[in-house]
């Protein structure tokens, strides 16, 4: 049986892992930590002396529809079921009111039209200039050579967008689906977003959300359907060469000794590690994203999620029956250096606007997570630094959100990487394997 070592136990490792376990290689991937999932994870934490540990996500993850990758990995696991997909987008504006977006009964592009045209957030002017906009991107798309080096908002102002256009619904958008500003995003992932979310397909846009905590999607019993996979945990992998994997941890206690060797080897750790493991680390920036976690003592919303215009929280999803919310803010930048403190009185300030009921509730329980790392910086001119599944050293390939996938660092773009770097290996043991599953579109 061919032999692989993967290192890194997140989105990318897992699922090479599963491809090639799938396909009978036989699979032993290090995890440096005690869990699997990396940045997609869940762990238990205790907000107070009183209170009862709770399995919390270490962000809200959601996916849309045209993941078909991690929906492709989800599958292999059996846990597929486990997604809920919703329809309606929500946006709020300060004071309550909602605006609902959901396709209707015309076929794509055209399918939004109704909802679209019955935004209350948005007034006439800016509704022509996105339908403008959206139909000069799929122009455009292909058409256009400098994607890469021009950013969104200069896109966006050379479609003469309105104000409110840019704030209410192109950065509402895609500032989360890309976790950067528009002003630094490079156009071509704002074009990736809106083609294959919001045009290509009609349920593209259908936005999926985990019903159980994120470490539960690859929770141990799971691989057992994937007989070659052995998880190795508390594994840190300190070497990478061609001559196989240094390994330290627990692995370490093993007969096989320190040095692990295979026929393949594949690094799908974060970009900022593969210089200490002696593999040349691409010229990337990260962007933040940080997540607050309010308990309260009473119901304070029905509403499954919705994304918050105009203040510093850009989304709300409802974790448990309108008491437990989680609020996202990304390409969080502004909010670095506020202690969790402050950052929980703007998070519940901002509440306040948008649900009434919460200026009754008293707070319970809070907690921030700060992810300093969360993903590379999608600048213009980034592309070409971004490499692709093939290392330099002839038995070693790459994976990570961060290699060139032709998606922004999402729980999709890892999983696409994950499964590149697996046909890599695959064609150099001598096998065909298509794992890769193309684009919606
Ligand atoms: C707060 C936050 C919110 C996000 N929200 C979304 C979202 O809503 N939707 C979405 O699609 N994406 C989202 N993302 C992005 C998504 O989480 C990532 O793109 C994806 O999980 C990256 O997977 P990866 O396998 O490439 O890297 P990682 O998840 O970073 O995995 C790398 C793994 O390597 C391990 N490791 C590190 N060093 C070593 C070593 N020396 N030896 C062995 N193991 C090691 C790490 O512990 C980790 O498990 C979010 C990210 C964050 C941080």
């Amino acid at each position: 049986m061919h032999k692989v070592l993967i290192a890194g136990g997140g989105l990318a490792g897992l699922s090479a892992a599963a491809a090639l376990g799938g396909a009978g290689f036989e699979v032993d991937l290090f995890e440096a930590r005690p869990f699997l999932g990396g940045r997609a994870t869940s762990y238990p934490i205790s907000a107070g002396s009183e209170c009862e540990p709770e399995t919390i996500d270490n962000c809200q993850h959601i996916l849309l529809r045209c993941c078909v990758n991690l929906l492709d990995f989800y599958g292999r696991l059996g846990v597929r079921d486990r997604i809920k997909f919703y329809r309606e987008f929500y946006f709020l504006e300060p004071g309550g009111r909602i605006s609902v977006l959901r396709r209707g009964r015309l076929p794509a592009p055209f399918h939004f039209a109704g909802s679209f045209l019955r935004l209350h957030c948005l007034d006439r002017h800016d509704k022509r200039a996105i339908a403008r906009a959206l139909m000069a991107l799929r122009r455009e798309r292909t058409r256009r050579k400098d994607l890469d080096r021009i950013s969104m908002l200069d896109w966006l102002l050379q479609k003469r967008q309105t104000p409110h256009a840019i704030d209410r619904f192109w950065r509402q958008i895609l500032v989360s689906a890309v976790n950067e500003d528009l002003e630094r995003m490079a156009a071509i992932h704002g074009f990736q977003v809106f083609w294959q979310g919001f045009l290509a397909r009609a349920d593209a846009y259908e936005m999926g959300v985990p019903t159980v905590p994120l470490g539960d999607l690859y929770a141990a019993a799971r691989w057992k359907r994937l007989g070659g996979v052995h998880i190795h945990f508390r594994s840190p992998v300190e070497r990478i060469d061609e001559s196989g994997f240094l390994v330290g941890g627990e692995a370490a206690e093993e007969p096989a000794g320190r040095l692990r060797t295979a026929g393949h080897y594949i690094c799908a750790l974060p970009f900022e590690r593969l210089n200490a493991v002696g593999l040349d680390a691409p010229k990337l920036e990260h962007s933040p994203i940080t997540g607050v976690h309010l308990w309260f003592d009473r119901e304070v919303t029905t509403l499954p999620h919705a994304t918050l215009l105009d203040r510093t929280m850009q989304w709300m999803f409802n974790k448990d029956g309108g008491r437990y919310l989680q609020l996202v803010v990304s390409a969080s930048r502004d909010l670095t250096n506020l202690s969790r403190a402050e950052i929980i009185d703007i998070a519940v300030g901002d509440l306040r606007l948008y649900f009434p009921r919460v200026r009754e509730a008293n707070l319970v329980k809070a907690h921030v997570i700060k992810e300093q790392r969360a993903t590379f910086a999608p600048a213009p001119d980034t592309e070409s630094l971004r490499p692709t599944p093939e290392s330099g050293l002839p038995k070693v390939f790459l994976a990570g959100d961060w290699t060139r996938t032709g998606w922004p660092a999402t729980m999709e773009g890892a999983v696409r990487s994950g499964y590149m770097a697996a046909e890599g290996v695959a064609q150099a043991a001598g096998q065909f394997a298509r794992f890769l599953v193309p684009d919606i579109a």
